[in-house]
C-alpha cells in the first residue's frame, strides 16, 4: 500500500502532526524507531507550556510558541492531558535586571502574549509566591504560562490519532529512503512502507533523515539538561520560577509538576554523543545551586530521581520546518526549546504546507477529535470508588503503593490505542513506578501483568525495548537445568 503521508519520529511533534491529520480523509502512518512513542526528547523535558515572551524577534519559534501556547486550551478540551495554566515568574534579584524584564514585557505585549506584567511589590511578589528567596527585587510574571506532562500528552495525542485512522509503527528505525516517481520508499531495519509525502520529524536524528533524501543544509548538536526531581507534596509552589534568563538557555527554573512534585533543572552542556542521558555530581551540583538561588528551602532531601533530556539544537539556533527542494519531504527539525509548546502551531504549518503541495485536505465525516479522559483511581470520589470495586474488583487492586495505581488502570493503559509494552511504556502512561520506591515494590507485578495482558514470557518484557531485558529466567528452573546438566 501507498499511504498518502509517512510521518518518521513518534515524539511530541510527530504525534502533534499526526493527530492534527488524522482529521482528513488521508491514509496516514508514523514509524518510531524505539520501542514506544515519546521516548525522545519528548520525554524529559521541564513540561513548561510557555508564554512566548523569550526568544528573539528574529526566530519564527517566538511566533509559534505564542500561538502554540494559544491552542493548548483547545487541545486539553479535547485530549484530556493533565495540563495547568498556574502562571511564570520570571525573578529579577538585581534592580540591574529589571529594564531587561520590562523589555520583555513590552515587547511580548505587543506580539500577543496575554497579561504579561512587571510586578515590583516585593509584599505582593511573595503573597503570590511565598516560598521565592527574600532577595527577589522584581518579576515578571507571564499568567498564560503553564505546565503539562509531555509525555502523557503525546500518548493522548496518538490515541486519538489511532482513533482517527493513523497507524502507528514502533520499532522501526528508518535506515534509508529512496524517491523514485513522486514515491517515497522508506526502509526500516523491519520493513519497507511507501508514501507519496513524508514528514521529518526525528528530533536529534532529524539531520540523518534529511540526509538520506540529499539534503544537507543542517545539522543537529545535542545539548543536555539535567534534573532533580523531589518527591510529591514535600513543596507547594505556585508558580514556575526562572531565573533571568542566559544567553544559551532560560536557565535552571524550579517548577512544580501536574502531579504534584517539584523539579530543578535543567543546566546547559553541549555535548557530541546522541545517546549521552547520563547525570553528573558537577551538574546535578550546578542546578542545586541555580535552583537554591530562587526557593532557598529546596527539599534537598527529599530527591527521588536524577535524570538528563537533550535538547536538539539546530546551528540556525531557529525551528527548521520547510517544505524542501524534493517533492512532498517536508523536514520539521530543530525543535528546540520551546518545541512542546509550539506543537500546535507547528503542525498548522504542516498543514499548509501539505495544502501547497495540492494534498487534497477533505475533513472525514466521522472524525472524532474527542479522546475519553483516562479514568485515574485518584480523581474517583469515595462513592464513585465503591461503585467500581464492586463491579470490578481490579480498581481496589493497588500496584503502585507510592501513586496509588490499581491493576484496571494498567491494565487500560496496555489495551489503550498504541498502549503500552514495555515496562516503561505503562509507568509513563499511568504512573507505576513515579514515586518515591521509583518502581521497587511494583516493577515485578507491572512485568507479571504485561506478560499476562500480551500473552508473551515474561523473559521478554523490557524496560523500554530491545536489549532492556528484566529478567533471564526462574532461578529455579536455572538451579535445576544445572542439576540436569551435572547428571544430579
Ligand atoms: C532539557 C530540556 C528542557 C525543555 N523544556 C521545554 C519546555 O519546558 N517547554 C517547551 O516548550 N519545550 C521544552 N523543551 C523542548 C521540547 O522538549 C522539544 O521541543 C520536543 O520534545 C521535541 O519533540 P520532537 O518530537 O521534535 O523530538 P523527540 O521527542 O526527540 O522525537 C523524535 C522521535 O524520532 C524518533 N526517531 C529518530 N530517528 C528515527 C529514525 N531513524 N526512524 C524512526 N524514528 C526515529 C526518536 O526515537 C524520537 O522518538 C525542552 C527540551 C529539553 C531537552
Amino acid at each position: 500500500m501507498i499511504y498518502d503521508i509517512i510521518i518518521i519520529g513518534g515524539g511530541v511533534t510527530g504525534c502533534t502532526i499526526a493527530r492534527t491529520l488524522s482529521k482528513y480523509d488521508l491514509n496516514i502512518c508514523l514509524l518510531e524507531k524505539e520501542a514506544d512513542i515519546a521516548s525522545g526528547t519528548t520525554k524529559a523535558n521541564s513540561g513548561v507550556v510557555h508564554a512566548g515572551y523569550a526568544a528573539d524577534r528574529k526566530y519564527i519559534k517566538r511566533n509559534l510558541c505564542i500561538q502554540g501556547n494559544k491552542l493548548y486550551t483547545q487541545a486539553h478540551e479535547e485530549l484530556n492531558f493533565p495540563f495547568r495554566r498556574i502562571g511564570s515568574f520570571v525573578v529579577a534579584l538585581e534592580d540591574i535586571q529589571i529594564g531587561e524584564l520590562e523589555e520583555k514585557r513590552k515587547k511580548g505585549l505587543q506580539d500577543g502574549v496575554p497579561d504579561l506584567e512587571l510586578i515590583l511589590d516585593k509584599e505582593k511578589i511573595k503573597q503570590m509566591e511565598p516560598n521565592l528567596t527574600d532577595k527577589v527585587v522584581g518579576v515578571l510574571h507571564a499568567p498564560s504560562a503553564g505546565i503539562v506532562s509531555p509525555y502523557e500528552m503525546t500518548h493522548a495525542l496518538a490515541e486519538n490519532a489511532a482513533m482517527n485512522g493513523v497507524k502507528f509503527f514502533r520499532n522501526q528505525e528508518v535506515i534509508k529512503i529512496r524517491h523514485q516517481e513522486y514515491v517515497f520508499t522508506v526502509k526500516t531495519g523491519e520493513g519497507e512502507f511507501q508514501s507519496n509525502n513524508l514528514i521529518n520529524a526525528a528530533g536529534l536524528y532529524a539531520s540523518r533523515i534529511s540526509k538520506m533524501l540529499g539534503l544537507d543544509y543542517f545539522d543537529i548538536m545535542p545539548r543536555k539538561g539535567q534534573y532533580i526531581l523531589f518527591d510529591r507534596n514535600m513543596l507547594h509552589l505556585n508558580k514556575i520560577l526562572f531565573p533571568s534568563p542566559t544567553k544559551v538557555s532560560k536557565g535552571i527554573l524550579v517548577c512544580p509538576t501536574v502531579h504534584g512534585n517539584t523539579f530543578v533543572g535543567p543546566n546547559a552542556q553541549n555535548i557530541v554523543d546522541l545517546d549521552d542521558l547520563s547525570t553528573t555530581t558537577a551538574g546535578l551540583k550546578e542546578i542545586l545551586e541555580g535552583g537554591m538561588k530562587l526557593i532557598p528551602n529546596l527539599p534537598v532531601r527529599s530527591s527521588i530521581r536524577n535524570f538528563a533530556g537533550l535538547r536538539a539544537v539546530p546551528d540556525t539556533m531557529d525551528f527548521i520546518i520547510d517544505n524542501t527542494d524534493v517533492y512532498g519531504f517536508i523536514n520539521v527539525a530543530g525543535i528546540l526549546s520551546p518545541g512542546l509548546t509550539s506543537c500546535f502551531a507547528i503542525a498548522e504549518r504542516v498543514e499548509e504546507f501539505l495544502e501547497l503541495l495540492g494534498v487534497e485536505m477533505k475533513v472525514k465525516d466521522d472524525y472524532n477529535p474527542i479522546r475519553p479522559k483516562p479514568e485515574r483511581f485518584t480523581n474517583f470520589t469515595r462513592e464513585e470508588l465503591d461503585k467500581k470495586i464492586k463491579k470490578d474488583p481490579l480498581w481496589a487492586r493497588i500496584v503502585c503503593r507510592c501513586e496509588t495505581i490499581p491493576e484496571r488502570e494498567i491494565i487500560n493503559a496496555i489495551h489503550a490505542p498504541v498502549g503500552a509494552t514495555t515496562v516503561d511504556g505503562v509507568k509513563f502512561r499511568c504512573r507505576p513506578g513515579m514515586g518515591r520506591c521509583q518502581g521497587g515494590f511494583c516493577r515485578p507485578r507491572v512485568m507479571e501483568i504485561l506478560s499476562r495482558e500480551l500473552n508473551i514470557p515474561i523473559e521478554e518484557i523490557t524496560k523500554r525495548g530491545e536489549d532492556t531485558n528484566i529478567v533471564v529466567g526462574k532461578t529455579k528452573d536455572f538451579i535445576l537445568r544445572k542439576l540436569e546438566q551435572e547428571g544430579r
